[in-house]
């Protein structure tokens, strides 16, 4: 047919022939919305020449739509029933496919100025990101995550959904938030709304200690809690812990939540566990 790849028609007409059921425990839920496609490569800078990494190509929908943009397309899927559509959907492209667990790449050997663009399975959104981060050659990182996560990840402290995952992300750049994405967008259709974010990693911030990355999800860990109760938790001296909020001019019953990153960095080196 003439219907445009991404078409509940191709992909539904796709999926059959090839004797495929979307698998729910790996996040199978392909993008059928054109308009959405498109924003999603234009928000992460699919251009001519630049390196973009994706996680999960599925059917190939999204892939084609960076790689048609001039992109330098690498995908990693783990799976490997998909192997003969991809060889449909990509074949007549250089997209490079790497067939394995996400999980398992070494993200640190990617170029410098990588981008990547996704359309994440949501059950290691989480794992995902923080590894992201931490890979001095990304740049950027254009995801659709649940709106949930979306607006933790967006969150400023003193606010509802600020968490561990607000104070890395701000920690490591900037985020944005692109657009929501209805569940209609998807087939199958998700049971939660989704939104596309946009991360930006500052490579010239020195790269957190992980010694420090270690005390603020200890520190964030139950977030309504009392900073002071967090950090005895890990086991830090009460009365240190007092003396050094004292010293900051930070409330002793401060929640967690409400802590700003650089008081936290504070606290960390009064508490002796970064320089
Ligand atoms: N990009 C396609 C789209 O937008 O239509 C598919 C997105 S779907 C939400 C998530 C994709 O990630 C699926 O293709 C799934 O097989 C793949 N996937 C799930 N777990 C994975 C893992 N651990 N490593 C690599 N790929 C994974």
């Amino acid at each position: 047919t003439n219907a445009p790849l991404y078409s509940p028609a191709r992909v539904r007409e796709l999926l059959t022939r090839h004797g495929l059921k979307p698998t729910k425990s790996l996040g199978q839920n392909f993008l059928i919305d054109g308009n959405i496609l498109r924003a999603i490569a234009e928000a992460g800078g699919a251009a001519p020449g630049v390196p973009v990494l994706e996680i999960g190509p599925g059917l190939g929908v999204l892939t084609r739509e960076i790689h048609s943009r001039g992109a330098q397309v690498t995908t990693l899927e783990k799976d490997e029933r998909l192997r003969a559509v991809l060889a449909e959907t990509l074949g007549d492209t250089d997209v490079q496919i790497i067939w394995g667990d996400a999980l398992d790449f070494d993200y640190a050997t990617l170029p410098a100025g990588t981008r990547v663009i996704a359309n994440l399975p949501y059950y290691i959104t989480g794992l995902l990101l923080s590894r992201f981060m931490r890979a001095p050659g990304i740049v950027s990182a254009t995801v659709l995550v649940q709106k949930e996560v979306g607006q933790r990840l967006a969150a400023k402290p003193g606010t509802d959904n600020y968490g561990f995952l607000s104070a890395i992300a701000a920690l490591y750049g900037s985020v944005r938030h692109v657009r929501d994405v209805p569940k209609g967008a998807f087939l199958p259709a998700p049971d939660v709304t989704s939104s596309v974010i946009r991360l930006d990693f500052d490579r010239d911030r020195p790269a957190p200690e992980p010694e420090f990355l270690k005390f603020i999800e200890a520190a964030l860990h139950h977030r309504r809690k009392t900073l002071r109760n967090n950090l005895r938790m890990i086991g830090h001296d009460g009365d240190a812990i007092d003396a050094a909020l004292a010293a900051l001019n930070i409330r002793a019953d401060v929640r967690a939540e409400d802590v700003a990153l650089g008081d936290l960095r504070d606290m960390a080196v009064k508490l002796g566990v970064i320089r």
